[in-house]
């Protein structure tokens, strides 16, 4: 199979990890991104031991020790007193149970060593300025048409083009993005800018009534990333990044433990933003013909466990595993569905438990047992590389 042409649209998280994987296996995959030029968000990433699996698998292991973070230890803190409730283990005993780190990155990080690593193994496989519009497919091909006028055809079409696919809606129909009720306030701040002592444990969620606060160091302990989740009953504004003020976020951290206003209020000018957190109707199928979904455009889901990027990361490692192994197009297309379909609807299911978990204000969200985690639920211990297909 490994002569097969295969089209990914999105040059995101999945997209860029299945481009890797597959090259690795003798594929020659093409990359369409709708962006001018290749690029993340300033914000960080927490990549646990099954997507760290998966990133090795696709050959990034250089490129996470160089750039990741392992925290040591992890921590939560009590919203109002700032008391630390529970302490969490995030270094070399994670690597003895599940076999692969625990790391925290810069997002353009990961991202440009994912395009690196594509672009070093084959300098045509991404075209920028490629925006998906629609497609059309027979019982063995499937064409590709995009805004520029280009039009591809391949044997497989992949769509990896997140939350607001057009994949997806060429597929399944327009079901628009729901707004979940939370919006998240993300920044980053050099560490020089704090006071000493205060990132401890150097990776902390604080939770209290109707939000948490979440922080934690990349870029080799330098910068403090924070990502603040709060509720609101509406929202207007479209976009990822939409410039939020230091005020903003302050109004709905009042009352909370000085450490926070502290962070927040250190944050430069330019490096504060905030969007609306959207998920997307669970599908019962990802597939139609040859085209199929990974990745936020199959399964979007709440950012209360970290697991979005793992997931879509995961997914991409299994296709491009189940396009390996199986003899035809349309087993592969089965195979990595019946795969992915119900560990993908179980993460988004925890997440949003997760999410009343952690903003309930209940005291015994502090105990040990009560605290769920990616890690308690079992999310770690998937190894995309190995695990049966
Ligand atoms: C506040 C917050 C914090 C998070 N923290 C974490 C975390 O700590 N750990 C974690 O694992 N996950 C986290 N996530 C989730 C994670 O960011 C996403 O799940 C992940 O980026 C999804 O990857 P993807 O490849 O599906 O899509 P994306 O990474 O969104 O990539 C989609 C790509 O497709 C391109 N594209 C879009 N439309 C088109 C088109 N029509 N034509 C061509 N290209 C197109 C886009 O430009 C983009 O490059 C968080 C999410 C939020 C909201």
């Amino acid at each position: 199979m490994n002569k097969a042409e295969i089209a990914i649209v999105g040059a995101g998280m999945s997209g860029l990890v299945a481009a890797c994987t597959l090259q690795r296996m003798g594929f020659r995959p093409r990359v369409y991104e709708k962006s001018a030029a290749l690029g993340e968000v300033g914000a960080g990433l927490t990549l646990a031991p099954n997507a760290t699996h998966a990133l090795q698998f696709a050959g990034l292991t250089d490129a996470l020790a160089m750039h990741g973070m392992s925290p040591g230890r992890a921590g939560v803190r009590h919203w109002r007193t700032g008391k630390l409730m529970i302490s969490l283990e995030r270094g070399d005993q994670l690597l003895e149970q599940f076999g692969a780190r625990y790391y925290q990155i810069h997002r353009a990080d990961l991202h440009a060593a994912l395009a690196a690593k594509v672009l070093a193994n084959d300098s045509a496989a991404i075209h920028l300025d490629c925006e998906f519009t629609a497609m059309r497919q027979d019982g063995s091909r499937v064409e590709a048409q995009f805004a520029n006028g280009e039009r591809v055809t391949a044997d497989v079409l992949i769509g990896a083009d997140g939350v607001r696919s057009g994949v997806r809606a060429a597929l399944f129909g327009q079901d628009q993005p729901r707004f979940t009720g939370y919006i998240a306030f993300r920044g980053l701040v050099p560490c020089d800018a704090l006071p000493t002592g205060i990132i401890e444990p150097p990776s902390c969620l604080s939770t209290g009534p109707d939000r948490s606060f979440t922080r934690y160091l990349i870029r080799g302990g330098r910068v403090v990333n924070y990502v603040a989740l709060a509720q609101r009953d509406g929202w207007q504004e479209e976009g990822w990044s939409i410039p939020a003020t230091v005020d903003e976020v302050l109004r709905e951290y009042h009352g909370w433990y000085d450490d926070v206003a502290t962070i927040v209020r250190a944050t430069p000018v330019g490096s504060l933003f905030k969007w609306a957190v959207c998920d997307r109707a669970t599908l019962p199928a990802w597939t139609q013909g040859r085209v199929t979904l990974m990745g936020d455009a199959a399964h979007a889901m709440l950012p209360f466990l970290g697991s979005g990027a793992a997931i879509a990361i995961e997914d991409a490692v299994i296709l491009a595993r189940c396009l390996e192994c199986s003899e035809s197009i349309d087993a592969a297309l089965q195979r990595y569905f019946l795969a992915r379909h119900e560990r993908t609807a179980w993460v988004a299911q925890k997440s949003r438990e997760a999410a009343r978990n952690y903003h309930s204000g209940r005291s015994e969200h502090y105990q040990r047992d009560k605290h769920i985690t990616a890690e308690s639920l079992g999310i770690w211990a998937y190894n995309p590389a190995t695990v049966s297909i």
